[in-house]
């Protein structure tokens, strides 16, 4: 078989890059592990950057978000005691949307399958070949088990952080950073309306909670916990009094309402960057390349930016062989992943407890900083709501 471009993976970034080449008349096939209901039920992230939004509306995608999605103007950041608002549009005229991952999933699904995108869904043995020729190809066994070996121009690495791309840059030319942080996030699903209008971001000594939602009728919450900690431990009260202690349940009347928790895991924290996010005819995007802890939301976002700086460098390559794009797309697409990998690294360490007082002392004075100056908190806003795509 042969196309223009092979994408592997259905998430967020594989979609949406098929969605965007698909706007340029450029054809793509789409090879995914999973089944298509398993990627659209996939709870994980919820934030939309203003770019992103605004991208997703310019190739047709932003109606539902626009009718369903929820436009919050900042955060709330607080400490036992005190809890201040940060707003966004106030601070650096930007703002942000609540509209789950699920939701953009099902959004790109609809939209493919009306364009005719070839996906195969429930695929395995995926490989990449050939990447350092202008003919590269991806093989694997569809879902009834039959061999199949796509040839392409180019083949793009969507396949998040337990793909086979990443692998397929050779270790003499690739540099990898990462760290991983010492401790995790639980994370849990309520079918109960958010006690709040924005996300509460807290510290308290206890440990790291964020009160975040998914719609009007469904709360996110999660919080800080050990990387080890088992879900099992977690009982629907014990979860509901730790959330209410760290949130703050009943500081100057504010009440935390609890409900049935519908989902409950634990999420590792993790900080990883490799470079080049190109080799040859394969290039890498979103979770393939990069993998942030997710209090800065930004790993969803990053994987938007990323196949928006990629999609035109590939129309050009493809329709008028022009290199430029592709040449300077792993350089362009770093500068912004390693702003959001500091930001998300320090938002975690700001907001995360450790065993040591010192720590505790300067994430306190830190807080109280970005809450008093406006200086600080347009920093801080800035990077939340997103820089320009292309940053
Ligand atoms: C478990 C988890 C929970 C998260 N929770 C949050 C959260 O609560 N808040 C937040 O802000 N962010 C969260 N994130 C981050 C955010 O969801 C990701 O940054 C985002 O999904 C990245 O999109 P992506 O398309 O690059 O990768 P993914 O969404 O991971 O998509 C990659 C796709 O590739 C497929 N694939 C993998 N291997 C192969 C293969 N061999 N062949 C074919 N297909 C393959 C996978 O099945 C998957 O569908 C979470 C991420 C993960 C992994």
């Amino acid at each position: 078989m042969r196309t223009e471009v092979v994408i592997i993976g259905a998430g967020p970034a594989g979609l949406l890059l098929s969605h965007l080449l698909g706007e340029e008349g450029i054809e793509s096939v789409v090879v995914e592990t999973r089944s298509r209901e398993y990627v659209e039920a996939r709870v994980r992230a919820g934030i939309l950057e203003g770019s992103t939004v605004d991208l997703l509306e310019s190739v047709g995608l932003g109606e539902r978000l626009r009718r369903e999605g929820d436009e919050h103007r900042g955060i709330y950041l607080q400490w036992p005691g005190e809890r201040h608002h940060l707003d966004f549009v106030d601070l650096v005229g930007r703002s942000v949307w609540v509209y789950g991952q699920t939701e953009v999933q099902k959004d790109l699904g609809r939209a493919r399958e009306a364009a005719g995108q070839e996906i195969h869904y429930e695929v395995s043995e995926t490989a990449v070949h050939d990447v350092e020729s202008d003919r590269p190809a991806v093989t694997f066994l569809d879902r009834d088990g039959r061999e199949v070996r796509v040839e392409a121009r180019a083949v793009v690495g969507c396949d998040g952080s337990f793909g086979p791309s990443r692998g397929a840059v050779p270790a003499t030319v690739k540099q990898t950073w990462g760290r991983d942080y010492p401790y995790a996030w639980l994370g849990v699903l309520a079918d109960v309306a958010p006690s709040t209008d924005e996300l509460i971001y807290a510290w308290h000594p206890n440990g790291f909670a964020l009160h975040s939602m998914r719609s009007e009728h469904v709360s996110r919450l999660y919080l800080q916990v050990e990387p080890d900690a088992d879900v099992g431990t977690w009982s629907d009260d014990r979860i509901w009094d730790e959330l209410a202690t760290r949130l703050g349940h009943g500081q100057d009347g504010w009440q935390l309402t609890p409900g049935p928790i519908t989902e409950k895991n634990v999420l590792p924290m993790r900080s990883f960057v490799m470079e080049p996010m190109r080799h040859g005819s394969l290039f890498l995007a979103g979770d393939a390349a990069h993998i942030v802890p997710p209090t800065g939301a930004k790993g969803l976002n990053l994987a938007v930016a990323d196949v928006a700086l990629l999609a035109p460098a590939l129309t050009a390559l493809l329709r008028k062989n022009d290199e430029r794009g592709v040449d300077a797309y792993s350089e362009t697409a770093l500068r912004r992943v390693w702003r959001c990998t500091h930001f998300s690294w320090w938002m975690t360490t700001m907001l995360h407890t450790s065993p040591d007082p010192f720590d505790a002392q300067l994430q306190q004075s830190q807080l109280r900083w970005v809450t008093s100056s406006s200086a600080a908190a347009r920093g801080l806003a800035e990077n939340y709501a997103g820089l320009p795509i292309g940053f």
